[in-house]
């Protein structure tokens, strides 16, 4: 095989359906072979795109594209200080699109080159969120009859828009006698005068509205379709020990980051108390962070997002090292990744054998038509197409169409009920 060097590196940024995306393109010497990469730091894409273009890039170019191991062990020590968001998103957009390149160098979709695959499709788990149980069970059951089996059942997004609480009506209806805590009178409260904007949450009335949910979604769904749970760090370590306790009769699939990376020491007293299973992961970002959760077994699924932690080069190392401490993989799916990042968690769903499921948010007709190629979910299955590659294209005309990269993003701005600020 000829050699092929990297002619050029650039970010191309787009928001088509509103999440702002970052993907790396890395053109080579031989026409027309190039690769896509995702770079998605959502919350601050500017800064990865200047990390790629001026301290990656004078890197890369005239560099083989083949040798990635190199690329990314030398890109990543060139920093010097390293491992942080915007260093590691950057590097995996670059480390993305060598994999994307050699794929289509040996003319095979990108699974075969990592092993082959284990499974013919990635079962998915969609999210369902409603303002009470009645419509989060509604949701849940449209996601049932398009034949998915993993849904994740949320009550006001993360318990909080709103900050709504029962009313005394609403909690007779659903509550089942026993829950811990009390109706409130009034379903929605108000910040002190004065407080700041921001998306407001109550971690108590969210902690109590948890049991009632999933007791009322076992009961009317019983116990077939797979449930899980985000609490997106939003609870006091302790409660949130309560919390997974408390939710284990409802048997989840999962219980998606209990808690914040700044209090993993609690997740020993997690384990002591309860069997519901525990996934950790989307905002680790250092390989210290996950390896003595995995070989401690204290969690059950890693679910780093892989643009966060380097790309793919990483990945399928740390999946094979949780193969061995039987611990599987549910990478991070929202909407803030691109298809491009999509692609790259479905090609390593493929050939895992400790893929446990794959967290995924569809794909709008914007989206599909800036990058041509989107895996397709079909009963509940995402699908990969068969090109060389990550298969998926973009559209640089297309995504040109959806700017709006300026400024810090807004929904992180969260507040406690006192208006203080707290963990989005
Ligand atoms: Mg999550």
């Amino acid at each position: 095989m000829a050699q092929v060097t990297i002619r050029d590196v650039r970010t191309i940024l787009t928001a088509p359906s509103g999440s702002r995306l970052v993907v790396v393109k890395v053109e080579t010497s031989e026409a027309g072979l190039y690769g896509l990469g995702c770079a998605t730091f959502t919350q601050r894409p500017r800064a990865v795109k200047t990390a790629v273009e001026e301290y990656l890039r004078p890197l890369l170019i005239g560099r083989e594209a083949d040798r990635i191991e190199d690329i990314w062990q030398s890109c990543y020590h060139n920093s010097y200080w390293r491992n942080g968001p915007v260093l590691n998103n950057a590097l995996s957009g670059v480390d993305m699109a060598l994999w994307d390149i050699k794929a289509k160098r040996a003319g095979m979709p990108l699974y075969q080159l990592l092993g082959g695959k284990c499974r013919e499709a990635a079962a998915v788990y969609r999210h369902a969120d409603g303002r009470d149980p009645r419509e989060v069970e509604d949701r849940v059951r449209a996601f049932l009859e398009q034949g998915c089996q993993y849904v994740r059942a949320q009550m006001g997004g993360y318990g909080g828009r709103g900050w709504r609480t029962w009313s005394k009506e609403e909690a007779a209806r659903y509550r089942r006698p026993g829950l811990p805590g009390e109706p409130s009178d009034e379903p929605v409260r108000l910040p002190p005068e004065g407080a700041l904007p921001g998306e407001y949450y109550d971690p108590r009335s969210y902690l109590l509205s948890v049991e009632g949910l999933f007791d009322h979604l076992r009961s009317q769904l019983g116990f077939d379709v797979q449930l899980l749970h985000d609490v997106h760090e939003r609870l006091s370590p302790i409660d949130a020990v309560g919390l997974a306790k408390a939710l284990e009769p409802y048997k989840l699939y999962f219980l998606e980051d209990p808690l914040a990376p700044e209090d993993l020491e609690w997740l020993q007293m997690i384990r002591a108390q309860t069997t519901t299973p525990i996934a950790m992961g989307e905002l680790f970002n250092h390989p210290r962070e996950w390896t003595p959760l995995i070989a401690s077994r204290l969690i059950d699924f890693m679910r780093m997002h892989i643009s966060q932690m380097g790309g793919i080069t990483p990945a399928r190392k740390v999946a094979a090292f949780g193969e061995l401490f039987g611990v599987r993989t549910a990478w991070h799916g929202p909407g803030d990744v691109s298809p491009v990042g999509h692609a790259a968690n479905l090609h390593l769903d493929l050939v895992c054998p400790n893929f446990g499921v794959q967290e995924f948010s569809g794909f709008t007709e914007a989206e599909q038509e800036v990058f041509p190629g989107c895996p397709e979910v079909r009963a509940g299955y995402l699908y990969p197409n068969d090109l060389p590659g990550l298969g998926v294209d973009m559209d640089e005309a297309k995504a040109a169409r959806y700017p709006g990269h300026e400024g810090p993003d807004s929904w992180t701005l969260t507040r406690r009920p006192d208006g203080s600020p707290a963990r989005p």
